[in-house]
C-alpha cells in the first residue's frame, strides 16, 4: 500500500460515491483526513491509493450500550472500548449509545473508534427496567434527573416509557401523562432532545403529546400512532434483532404473568407487518441493535436482513442505516470537506443490501482502519 508522508493517506475513490439516495458522484478524493470532491492540488511527487469500489457513509447504530456488559452490569472502559472496535469492524462508524451505566465519554477521545454520542444514563422508574442499567427515580424527581443527564451526555436523554406492571401483570406506560410532559420541558430547556425505550401501545400517544423527539423500538404502534408519528416526523429506531428476543421474554414470564407473555408475543408476532407500515406511511427508520447487555455487539447485519424480512427494499435499508441517520443526528456524510468517515464495497448496496456485510475498505477519519 502506498501512501503519502504525511499522517494521512490520499485517497482516489473512484467510485461511485453514493452521497444520497438520489444523488452521486463519479469519484472525489481523501486529503488529510476529510472529503473532497474535486481534483485537489496536490504537491508534486504526491502518492496516491487508487481505491475502487462502491463508496457509502460508514453505518450507523442508533440504539446500542457501549459499556454494559454480556448479561448485565458495567463493563470496564476497555471493555467499552473493544464494543466500540468491534462494531467499526462491522462498518459502524456513527453510534449513538441509548444509555450506559459507565461514563464512555473517553471513547471520544480516541480517533480509531467510531464517532459516539451518548445519552447518558437511563433513566427509568423505581423497580421498572432490569436491574442495575438505569438511573431508578419517581415522578418528582423525573425532571431534575433529566436536566442532570441532558448535562452530562451528547444533547440526548433516555427515558424507560414503559415495562412491565408486576401489580397489572402486564406491560404498562411507566408515567402519567404530566410526568412524560414534564420530562420533555426538561430536556428540552436543557438543550437536549428526548427518546424513549417503548414497547407498550398506550404508551406512545403520551409521548406523542408531550413532544418526544424520537422513539425506540416502538413495538406498540398502531395505524394511529403510525399516522401521528410520521405526521410529526419523529423516526423510529428499529432493534428488530432485540423484538427476535420477545419470545423468550414471554415464555421467561409466562407462569406468573400470562398477560404479559401473551401480550410480548402479539408484538413479537406483528413485528414485520408493523415496521412495513410504518415505513409505507412514511416514519423514517432508523437502525439500531440494541448491542450491549443482552446482544452481543457486531450484529447490525442482521438487523438490516431484519429491514429486509420486513419487506424495505436495499436503498430504503441503506437510507436507514447511512444517511438518514446523519441527518437526523446533524453528522455529516459525505460532503465536500466532511470527515471521511466512509466504506468501500465491491458491489452496488442500493440493489442489495447484502453488499453493505463485504467490506473492502473501512476509513475513520481519513485513515483506512480495515
Ligand atoms: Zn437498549
Amino acid at each position: 500500500m502506498r501512501t503519502s508522508m504525511s499522517e494521512f493517506p490520499i485517497l482516489h475513490l473512484r467510485g461511485p460515491v453514493l452521497l444520497g439516495p438520489e444523488h452521486e458522484l463519479l469519484e472525489a478524493w481523501v486529503v488529510e483526513g476529510r472529503i473532497r470532491h474535486e481534483r485537489p492540488e496536490l504537491p508534486a511527487g504526491s502518492e496516491v491509493l487508487e481505491v475502487d469500489g462502491y463508496v457509502v457513509p460508514g453505518l450507523a447504530d442508533l440504539h446500542c450500550h457501549l459499556g454494559i456488559g454480556d448479561g448485565g452490569g458495567g463493563a470496564t472502559l476497555e471493555a467499552a472500548r473493544q464494543q466500540a472496535l468491534t462494531d467499526r469492524d462491522t462498518g459502524v462508524l456513527l453510534i449513538r449509545d441509548a444509555g450506559s451505566i459507565i461514563d464512555t465519554s473517553p471513547l471520544q477521545q480516541q480517533d480509531d473508534l467510531p464517532r459516539l454520542i451518548r445519552c447518558g444514563r437511563h433513566l427509568a422508574r423505581t423497580r421498572r427496567y432490569l436491574i442495575g442499567y438505569a438511573d431508578e427515580v419517581e415522578p418528582e424527581d423525573l425532571p431534575a434527573a433529566v436536566a442532570r443527564e441532558a448535562g452530562r451526555a451528547d444533547g440526548w436523554v433516555k427515558l424507560v416509557g414503559d415495562w412491565i406492571d408486576r401489580a397489572a401483570g402486564d406491560l404498562t406506560p411507566c408515567w402519567d401523562a404530566e410526568d412524560f410532559h414534564a420530562a420533555a420541558r426538561a430536556a428540552h430547556g436543557a438543550g437536549a432532545r428526548i427518546t424513549t425505550h417503548t414497547f407498550d401501545e398506550d404508551t406512545l400517544p403520551l409521548v406523542l403529546d408531550a413532544g418526544f423527539d424520537c422513539l425506540e423500538h416502538a413495538t406498540g404502534l398502531t395505524h394511529e400512532t403510525i399516522a401521528r408519528t410520521a405526521e410529526a416526523k419523529i423516526p423510529v429506531v428499529t432493534t428488530l434483532v432485540n423484538v427476535g428476543e420477545f419470545e423468550s421474554y414471554a415464555r421467561q414470564g409466562e407462569r406468573k404473568f400470562p398477560d404479559y407473555a401473551a401480550h410480548m408475543r402479539r408484538l413479537h408476532a406483528a413485528r414485520y407487518d408493523r415496521t412495513r407500515d410504518a415505513h409505507d406511511a412514511g416514519v423514517q427508520l432508523l437502525v439500531g441493535t440494541d448491542a450491549g447487555g443482552v446482544l452481543g455487539h457486531g450484529i447490525i447485519h442482521d438487523e438490516l436482513d431484519e429491514l429486509a424480512r420486513a419487506g424495505l427494499d436495499a436503498s430504503a435499508i441503506l437510507d436507514a442505516a447511512a444517511w438518514a441517520p446523519r441527518r437526523f443526528l446533524d453528522v455529516p456524510g459525505l460532503e465536500d470537506g466532511a470527515p471521511a468517515d466512509l466504506l468501500v464495497l465491491p458491489r452496488d448496496p442500493r440493489r442489495d443490501h447484502t453488499a453493505l456485510r463485504e467490506l473492502d475498505h473501512v476509513v475513520l477519519g481519513g485513515r483506512i482502519v480495515t
